[in-house]
């Protein structure tokens, strides 16, 4: 018993170390400015999410300030409020079963598809090797949904943009809120990092790409020829 919980513990701040350099290095890399940004991270077996938290200064922050979450959003570990995006990355870790850390950032040619309410149309390899097809863009939410837990909602809404279209998560790692940002996430942190760095490179890419020619989606074939699983 002792010995699990000890496993439990290692495990956890082995995450935390995780969480915390990833959230660094998306400030590095430009993605994320002031606090618009957040990353989390969760131990399937003991089903405890790592996240970033909120009201801290990215100079300030420790990786012992990680918090700790369970799936219904009771704090288990932490002396910090969680993301304010907490309830977002909680429903999507309920839904997608198979992933294992989710990063969100307003990365400028990302948000201005998301803003336009387009999805991220696939117009050539760059965009193949990681998502195997368009990445959506949700519906915006409705007067109703706005009155309730707005990140709840978001999440909500994610799944069912994922549900309607039949698309499987672990093949299009990413998705545009309408009027916000992206989300992505991959088995591990490492994955969900570079979902989000190439999520923003395919987003510019495709604008500019457009802006030269309005060339259409590449094919199916086109798509599962390039994509690595
Ligand atoms: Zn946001």
């Amino acid at each position: 018993m002792r010995v699990n919980q000890q496993a439990k513990e290692k495990m956890l701040e082995n995450l935390k170390q995780q969480v915390y350099k990833a959230s660094l290095k998306l400030v590095e890399q430009g993605l994320v400015i002031y606090t618009w940004g957040n990353v989390s991270a969760i131990d399937r077996e003991s089903g405890l999410v790592v996240i970033k938290p909120s009201g801290i200064s990215y100079e300030e922050m420790v990786p012992a300030d990680m918090v700790v979450v369970d799936l219904s959003g009771n704090i288990i570990s932490g002396d910090l409020k969680p993301s304010s995006d907490t309830n977002t990355h909680l429903i999507l870790y309920q839904n997608f079963p198979l992933i294992g850390s989710i990063m969100h950032s307003h990365s400028e040619y990302a948000s201005c598809w998301a803003q336009a309410g387009l999805g991220i149309p696939p117009l050539g390899i760059t965009h193949a090797n990681f998502f195997n097809g368009e990445i959506p863009c949700t519906k915006p939410l409705s007067a109703k949904q706005m009155e309730g837990d707005i990140e709840t909602e978001t999440g909500k809404i994610i799944v069912e943009t994922f549900r309607s279209a039949k698309l499987d998560p672990m093949r299009i790692p990413g998705v545009l809120v309408y009027g916000h940002g992206p989300f992505c996430w991959g088995k591990e942190v490492r994955d969900a990092f570079d979902h989000t760095v190439v999520l923003e490179k395919v987003a510019r890419m495709a604008y500019r790409t457009r802006q030269l020619n309005p060339v259409k989606a590449v094919e199916k074939k086109f798509l599962d020829r390039y994509f690595f699983d």
